[in-house]
């Protein structure tokens, strides 16, 4: 059977990323199903014995302002989560048009409830809202994103905090598999606050995973697919679908999509197809590790989340 039968074969989706890793010997899926469900499994248990204990529930609220079509998503997502874990949730709606005023009030009443454990506020906001604003208002016990100044100072200086919920889930992927990262050159492409800056500066602590040797690409980087070829490890986080062609990626690659971008498909019901930042099927033949998109990096962020809700409940009391 032959490497193009076999990518046929996956990109008419006749076989799942799940199977591959018995056909290509040296490449092997990061699969984001299987490993947030086993950390989902582990919280769930934990919650149980919380109840069963007597102690506090953990309790999540997440707020949502609008109804952007990804946001209501992401959102009605985490709210599933914490249902099937068993932690309390709560969604406040609020209009897109609301004041500013009103949704700083709505985080003050959330910080002063002791029954909050986590707060989240689904980005982006309207464009009267500043964003930064509002996170840095969220009381940093209660920032279960992980974007608060504090939180991210806390990270940068590796002290115990709530990690920013998807390179947090990228590190639970890459330790679930056992990853090698020390001394591998790391190439971060993205350097936004929740995701290419984070990463960055995890990939690079002194710890595992981590002890990589960073390189954060941005719009104005120059040469970037020279800066590509040289890595180890390549995180894709820019949300331009298929920017990483294989010809960018040297063999036997850790890469990490992160990118999650809705690109028009009229064969869908929903008009959509969700694609990664990754050329998968090309790239996925030259690479030791790859996460696919969906089914990976996605699935991971939700995990870190309620695993940060779990830990802002359980040091509370
Ligand atoms: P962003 O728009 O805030 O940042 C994009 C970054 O990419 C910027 O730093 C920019 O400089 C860089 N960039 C843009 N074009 C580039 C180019 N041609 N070459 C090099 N760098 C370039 O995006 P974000 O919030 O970091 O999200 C990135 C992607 O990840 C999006 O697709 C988003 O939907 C996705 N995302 C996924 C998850 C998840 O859970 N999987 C979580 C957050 C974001």
């Amino acid at each position: 059977m032959g490497t193009g039968y076999l990518l046929k074969q996956i990109r008419q989706q006749k076989i799942q990323t799940s199977d591959i890793n018995c056909y290509f010997c040296r490449m092997q899926i990061l699969d984001g199903k299987i490993v947030s469900q086993t950390v989902k499994n582990t919280i769930k248990e934990k919650t149980a014995l919380l109840k069963s204990t007597g102690k506090k529930t953990p309790h999540l609220a997440a707020v949502l302002v609008g109804s952007d079509g990804a946001s209501e998503t992401y959102v009605a997502s985490k709210v599933k989560n914490c249902e099937e874990i068993g932690f309390i949730s709560t969604l406040i709606r609020l209009d897109a048009s609301i004041e500013e005023s009103l949704l700083i009030e709505t985080i003050q009443k959330l910080n002063a409830d002791d029954d909050v454990d986590g707060i989240l506020v689904q980005l982006p906001l309207p464009g009267q809202i500043s964003e930064e604003k509002i996170i840095n208002l969220i009381h940093p016990n209660k920032d279960v994103d992980g974007f608060h100044p504090v939180s991210v100072g806390k990270m940068v200086q590796g002290l115990p905090t709530f990690l920013p919920a998807t390179p947090y889930g990228i590190l639970m992927m890459l330790e679930y598999y056992q990853v090698e990262t020390k001394g591998k050159h790391a190439v971060v492409i993205g350097r936004s606050n929740i995701v290419g800056r984070p990463i960055s500066i995890l990939l690079n602590r002194n710890a595992y995973p981590g002890n990589c040797t960073v390189t954060v690409c941005h719009s104005h980087t120059r040469n970037l697919k020279d800066i590509c070829l040289q890595a180890d490890i390549i995180v894709a986080a820019l949300g331009k679908p298929g920017f990483l062609t294989s010809d960018m990626v040297k063999e036997k690659a850790v890469v990490i999509d992160v990118g999650i971008s809705r690109v028009p498909d009229a064969t869908k019901k929903s008009g959509f197809t969700l694609k990664g930042d990754v050329d998968f099927i090309h790239v996925a033949p030259k690479c030791s590790f790859i996460t696919p998109v969906p089914g990976g990096v996605g699935l991971m962020t939700i995990a870190a989340l309620m695993t940060n809700t779990y830990n802002a409940c359980v040091l509370k009391n």
